[in-house]
């Protein structure tokens, strides 16, 4: 089986079904295979893991997470790559589903993977124009998923994984951990991306709390305001709360940890 991740049979498939990348949709083909080798290694997949892939494009990643995991379901928004899959990917344990992931029911997905498999995970080179709502939608969805390892752009990478305070930060600490894996060569794509990319993980240990995420949005709404200020204008007793939770009304929420959030939660 020839591997898709590579300079030669990228070329091949795009030039013969007449694919060009659609910038709309974020497409980057990834055209090194070592990249690959190390995403799955890095990830400790086996065929009782069942993979969720956002976006496989001509299938470079899905080739090997298919051979390497018990199942893939992965979810393309480009009808174009239909005779792709037909002539490169034919595997037993590969569901590809056309249509777009953010309007995906992705908890039921999980669910039913959860059934047979001991490991679900999330693997994919994300589209970058979606990043943030991809990775917070599969949050936020309470989704039951163990581990988010996607590609994204470095710069958000180095964002996410740094000092960084906002609310799905705060989440991500919450319900576990996230870690920089490594940096990837915008040269290995093609077409070549502006910036350089970056493979992060997240273990996801615990569910989402979404009232915590409510109150994070609107503690983090105005930055430079005061957490007194910002909490005012979503509860009349916003004093009262800051008192029971032991906060000085006058800092700024990016003073603030994760346990004062919580705290905050608790009294609302
Ligand atoms: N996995 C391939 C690879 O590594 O070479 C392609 C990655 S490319 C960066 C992103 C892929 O996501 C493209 O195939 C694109 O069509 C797809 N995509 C973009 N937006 C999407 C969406 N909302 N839902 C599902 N797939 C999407």
């Amino acid at each position: 089986m020839k591997d898709i991740a590579t300079i030669a049979t990228t070329k091949e498939i795009l030039e013969k079904y007449q694919l060009g990348a659609l910038k709309k949709f974020g497409q980057n083909f990834l055209i090194d295979i070592n990249i690959i080798d190390k995403i799955i290694t890095s990830v400790d997949i086996n065929k009782k893991t069942a993979v969720i892939e956002v976006g496989p494009g001509i299938g470079a990643l899905t080739q090997r997470l298919a051979l390497q995991s018990g199942k893939v379901i992965s979810f393309e928004i480009d009808e174009r790559f239909k005779p792709v899959y037909r002539d490169y990917l034919n595997f037993d344990n590969l569901n590809i589903i056309f249509g777009d992931f953010m309007e995906q029911d992705i908890a039921k997905v999980v669910l039913d993977l959860r059934e047979e498999f001991d490991q679900v995970y999330l693997i994919a080179n994300l589209p970058y124009y979606i990043t943030t709502p991809i990775v917070e939608k599969v949050l936020l969805s309470n989704c039951k998923i163990d581990r988010i390892v996607v590609m994204i752009q470095k710069e958000v990478a180095l964002k996410m994984t740094g000092s960084l305070k906002n609310p799905l930060m705060m989440m991500i600490e919450d319900m576990g951990s996230i870690d920089y894996l490594f940096t990837v060569s915008k040269n290995v794509f093609i077409p070549a991306p502006h910036v350089d990319s970056a493979v992060i993980a997240i273990d996801i240990k615990k569910e989402a709390d979404l009232k915590l995420y409510e109150v994070l949005k609107v503690c983090f709404k105005q930055r430079r305001k005061t957490i007194l200020n910002n909490l005012k204008q979503h509860y009349d007793n916003a004093q009262e709360i800051l008192d029971n939770a032991k906060i000085e009304s006058s800092k700024r929420s990016e003073e603030l940890a994760l346990e004062d959030f919580k705290n905050i939660t608790k009294f609302i």
